[in-house]
This record gives structure tokens, sequence and C-alpha cells, in this order.
């Protein structure tokens, strides 16, 4: 609905039932809600609107829901029913897609550095055995040996490419 359309179809004794608030006396009249001590019911309920004569608020049902409530017109409007529509023609449901599609190559990014940050602790932790393995383990240049030597350099190039290392 739009701002004219919720104030053609709600009005202030509308709102004054959705708080529960007292109806109007006869002379149109209720206690305030806004001051305190009002004795004499000083505020005064039009159709739309409302005036208080002993705080001097004067508003219609979207300040009195702001009031109230102690929130925003707009909150007070999306309360009462009220839509946004985009003025230039394009869907929100474009923009909805768009920002789906930035979070989910946010989460994809970070999933990803998640994996490279586990890919490269294996591969240092890797490393270490062989290169462990090479110094106490293993004759030199004995097969075991050679064997350990070519995977320690080839997990020592990956982890140098995950670093980011140019050669
Ligand atoms: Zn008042």
């Amino acid at each position: 609905m739009t701002r004219e359309e919720i104030k053609e179809s709600v009005s202030m004794r509308d709102i004054l039932a959705r708080y529960g608030l007292p109806m109007p006396n006869r002379a149109g009249f209720i206690h305030c809600p806004f001051h305190s001590g009002d004795r004499e019911a000083s505020m005064k309920i039009y159709d739309k609107d409302y005036c208080c004569f002993g705080c001097q608020k004067v508003g219609d049902i979207f300040t009195f829901v702001q009031e109230y409530e102690h929130i925003s017109f707009r909150e007070a409007f999306l309360e009462l029913g009220g839509t946004y529509e985009s003025h230039d023609g394009e869907p929100s449901f474009a923009q909805k897609r768009r920002q789906y599609q930035r979070m989910m190559a946010k989460k994809t990014a970070e999933k990803r550095k998640a994996e490279v940050e586990r890919e490269k602790a294996e591969l240092r932790r890797e490393t270490n055995l062989l290169f462990l393995a090479m110094k106490e383990l293993y004759a030199p240049l004995s097969d075991e040996w050679c064997e350990a030597y070519n995977e320690w350099q080839y997990k020592c190039y990956r982890l140098f490419y995950l670093l980011g290392w140019e050669f």
C-alpha cells in the first residue's frame, strides 16, 4: 500500500484500537498518551489526525504510531502495511539476486581461502616430516632417500606456490 492508500483505509480510531487505547469521548477527546497528568482529556481525535491542547502534539496516523512506538516513519509506514516500489521500474528481485550473488561469491572466496590455509599447514607438516626422514632415517642417496627428496621438493614447490613465492 502507498502512503495515500493507508491513509484512506486506516483511521485514528483504528490506531487507538490497535494500542488498546480508549475511544474518544463524545466531544472527540482522549487522554493524551504523550504527556502525563492529563486530567481533562486534552487530545482531540479527528478522523485521520490528532491534536493535543496540553502538549501541543499534532500529527496524523503515521506520526502517532511513530511517537507511540518510538520508531521511524519508515518503520511506522511498513507496520501499517506500507510497501516500497522502485521508481525506475527495475524489479527489486534483480537487486536481491545481485546481493545474493555477491554473498555467494564472498562465501566461495572464504571457503577457498580456508582450504588453502589448510593445505599450507598440511604441506608444512609433511615437508618437515620428509626432511626429518631424509636427515635421520634414510641413507643419503638411497632409494627411499631419493623418493623422499622428490616428494619433499614437489611439496615445497607447491607450498611456495601457495605462499605466492616466485622463482
Ligand atoms: Zn498531550
